[in-house]
């Protein structure tokens, strides 16, 4: 049996009002910005963010001032971790393969990769300058080979984000906008004036951005939902709990709404945990400690399991975005886990890591999408198309004769006469599959 030490106090129901709250704002923003393009985007603008400037748009010479503005050192880190970033990515594309097959004599069937065209990358920076979500959309897109990337980001207390445009700029962008929240996603999803329209939306965001993602897929392509952030530990009796507190806490501090949860084999684990977050949220003079504090009372949870085969089986329940494990044998969790975005195999790596610095993708699947995609990557970014030739005679008209009796048998007598064309023009009436 499973023992709760803590449980999240966040209700559904109150979670379902809050929802259905911010899914009728994103309709009211998205459907305004259609009729009314670039006005509607500053007047949105101005409203959420205090910031309405003569263009959202950067120029080169902008930005080139921001980036000298930057320290030497920031910039020397932007760089060393998009070079993190390209060579996974670099890694991923090589393993996605064009090819071509000649199924029965005759027949050739292939596979092709293109690169979507015209891609928005939002960089979200509400709350901190999430320089980071620059290198894992911009840098990504770039290597699937996209040429154009329009960049968003939103402006932090009416300032510009000077690092993040930095890491905008070095990963890739070819247009660069200071522009936050819905009006950034709607824009670049419908097209304005200024904005251009783009096929595909990536990148994560707060509850709003990712309801905007959400109402405009199916007019443009999107990643994931990746809403606000998760992360669940595994743990057995030989897990140090000051690190299981510390990690606990270094995703709670994201934002209001985060899931911080433990599930562990040890309840003596389980209850230093929990001693451990409570005291280094008060004493530790953490400057982000009030909003972990609100994300931990609310959604943190530590919950004490049997053995690690239920542990493996909750974890997967839970379908969280980031999971560390700190067991003996973390490679266990690859063989016995099925629903994650990412693994983080045992203490000397960190979900922090994987936000900041090692070089696989930190967009990804919050809210349980983890049941049915991974997080962003190169594949994302591609378009896997088909085509087919039949180079002879009898091949065609055998297809042709196959095709007659398949169509026919879902009457469709249109596509039937289309392979009896086929049948009768290159068959003389010999062979047979
Ligand atoms: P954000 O850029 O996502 O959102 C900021 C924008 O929200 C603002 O520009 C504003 O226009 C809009 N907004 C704020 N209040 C609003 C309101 N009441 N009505 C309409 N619009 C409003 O930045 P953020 O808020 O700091 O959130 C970043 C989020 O990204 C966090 O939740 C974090 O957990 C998440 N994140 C997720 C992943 C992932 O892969 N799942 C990765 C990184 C970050």
């Amino acid at each position: 049996m499973s023992q709760y030490l803590k449980k999240a106090t966040g209700s559904a129901a109150g979670n379902l009002a809050a929802q259905e709250s911010v899914t009728a704002i994103v309709k009211g923003v998205i459907s305004d910005i259609r009729r009314n393009g670039d006005s509607a985007v500053s007047q949105y603008s101005e409203k959420f963010d205090k910031w309405s400037p003569a263009s959202f748009k950067l120029s080169p010479e902008q930005i080139a001032e921001i980036i000298a503005s930057v320290p030497e050192q920031t910039i020397k880190d932007i760089k060393e971790v998009q070079k993190n970033v390209r060579a996974f990515a670099e890694a991923q594309r090589k393993s996605i393969t064009d090819f071509e097959i000649e199924i029965r004599p005759g027949v050739h069937l292939g596979q092709k990769n293109l690169p979507i065209n015209a891609v928005g990358a939002y960089i979200p920076g509400g709350r901190y300058p999430l320089l980071a979500s620059a290198h894992m959309t911009i840098v990504t897109a770039k290597v699937a080979g996209v040429p154009n990337v329009i960049a968003c980001t939103p402006p932090i207390a009416g300032q510009i984000p000077q690092a993040t445009v930095a890491a905008m700029y070095y990963a890739g962008a070819d247009e660069i906008f200071i522009l936050g929240g819905v009006q950034a996603v709607a824009a670049m999803a419908v097209g304005t004036e200024t904005i251009r329209k783009v096929d595909f939306i990536a990148g994560p965001g707060n509850a709003f951005v990712a309801d905007a993602k959400r109402q405009l897929f199916g007019e443009v392509g999107i990643d994931l939902f990746a809403g606000p952030t998760e992360i669940l530990i595994v743990a057995d009796e030989h897990a140090d709990p000051f690190t299981i507190a510390t990690d606990l806490i270094s995703q709670a501090e994201h934002g209001p709404d985060t899931p911080a949860v433990l599930i562990t084999t040890s309840e003596s684990v389980g209850r230093q945990s929990i001693e451990l977050v409570n005291n280094l949220l008060e004493f530790s003079a953490l400057s982000t400690a009030a909003l972990a504090k609100t994300s931990w009372d609310a959604f943190g949870e530590v919950v004490v399991v049997p053995s690690l085969t239920e542990a493996w089986k909750l974890a997967d329940e839970y379908a969280s975005e980031h999971v560390e494990i700190f067991t003996q044998d973390p490679r266990e969790a690859l063989r016995k886990m099925t629903n994650y975005g990412a693994l983080f195999l045992g203490e000397k790596t960190c979900v922090s890591y994987g936000d900041k610095v090692i070089g696989t993708n930190h967009v990804l699947p919050t809210r349980k999408a983890a049941r049915y995609t991974g997080g962003l990557w190169v594949g994302k970014y591609l378009r896997t198309v088909t085509y087919q030739e039949v180079t002879n005679d009898i091949a065609s008209g055998e297809l042709g004769r196959l095709c007659g009796r398949a169509a026919r048998a879902e009457n469709f007598e249109g596509h039937a006469r289309s392979g009896d064309l086929r049948a009768s023009k290159y068959l003389a009436d010999k062979h047979a599959w």
